[in-house]
């Protein structure tokens, strides 16, 4: 199969902080749009921005004549309703041989399901999650993990590497949505263990950019402490643009993994605990590096 580059036409449901820098980044290497979201607003302020991309009334519309069709919702129930099972969803406009690339973090179990009944209607799914975050969206560095058929993913390679640097085949369908899950349970579980070592560390009188600044050069260091320490954590402007909801969905989705294959994980138990309780009382809209908040809390609680 031809791979699809520039112009194909591709369909791209979910404007959201990721969304949106997605798909300015594919509208911005030549490929035609078409864009749908819930919110109004999302689709007028991309449509705006990018006066070549057609703005669509539903998930069918923005699948009408596209290649391929992206999807980047919250989670893969939500995929599942526009895609399949939802009023005018994506299915019944899709045509044949057109693929469906779900790039949101949703449940593998789900997604296993989704691409068998998507399957049973002619369609194909790749599940190709991303991990990176806005910053990295916006410059197309994301790293993409994809689980599905290889010939798949050849088709789609030139779509994807408009988005992404690293894109790589993690095994069959719901295989990326699996390791995108365990990714942010270390990708959690190093905030949190950072996150307390802060706030320790201060009540000890240590200063905290002082802290970051040794884990980096130290064998402390992670993602957490090189791009959340200082930026968002000890500048308090906890604004890295994902927020506490969907990291402890993200949790939820790792220990849900374990769960179904009947394995005993009590760390990642524990996270799933700690991250749907904060997400509870940071309220709703909280970005995840807010932990830090509900550390401090809990620390005071002591
Ligand atoms: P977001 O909440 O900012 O965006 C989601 C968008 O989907 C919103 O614009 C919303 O209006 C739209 N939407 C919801 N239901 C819809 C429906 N039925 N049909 C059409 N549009 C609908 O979320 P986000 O931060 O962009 O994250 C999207 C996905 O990417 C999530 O699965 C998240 O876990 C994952 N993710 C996020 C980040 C990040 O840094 N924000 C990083 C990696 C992965």
């Amino acid at each position: 199969m031809t791979p699809l580059s520039p112009p194909a036409t591709i369909a791209f449901i979910g404007l959201g902080m990721m969304g949106r820098p997605m798909a300015s980044r594919l509208a911005g290497a030549g490929f035609r749009l078409r864009v749908f979201d819930v919110s109004q607003k999302a689709v007028s302020d991309f449509v705006g921005a990018h006066p070549s991309a057609l703005a669509t009334a539903s998930a069918k519309a923005a699948a009408e004549g596209a290649d391929a069709l992206i999807t980047m919702l919250p989670d893969g129930k939500i995929v599942r309703q526009a895609v399949l099972d939802g009023r005018d969803a994506a299915v019944e406009g899709l045509a044949p041989g057109a693929l469906v690339l779900d790039m949101s973090s949703s449940n593998p179990v789900d997604t296993q399901k989704l691409a068998r009944d998507l399957a049973a209607r002619g369609v194909a799914l790749l599940d190709a999650p991303v991990s990176g975050g806005v910053k990295r969206a916006v410059d197309g560095s994301l790293s993409i993990m994809v689980g599905g058929a290889a010939a798949d993913l050849e088709r789609v390679r030139p779509v994807l590497g408009a988005m992404g640097k690293t894109i790589t085949l993690c095994g069959p369908a719901g295989a990326g949505h699996a390791l995108k899950a365990l990714n942010n349970y270390l990708s959690a579980a190093g905030l949190v263990a950072m996150c307390e070592a802060l706030v320790v560390g201060e009540a000890f009188g240590l200063d905290p950019g002082t802290m970051v600044d040794v884990f980096n050069s130290s064998t402390g260091k992670s993602n957490a402490t090189e791009v959340k320490g200082r930026q968002f954590v000890v500048s308090r402007s906890f604004a890295a643009g994902f927020t506490t909801a969907l990291m402890a969905k993200d949790l939820r989705t790792a220990g849900d993994v374990a769960s179904h294959l009947k394995l005993n994980m009590p760390n990642l138990q524990q996270a799933v605990a700690y991250w749907t309780d904060a997400d509870g009382k940071l309220g709703k809209g909280a970005d995840h590096t807010e932990i830090f908040r509900y550390a401090e809390g809990l620390a005071e609680e002591g």
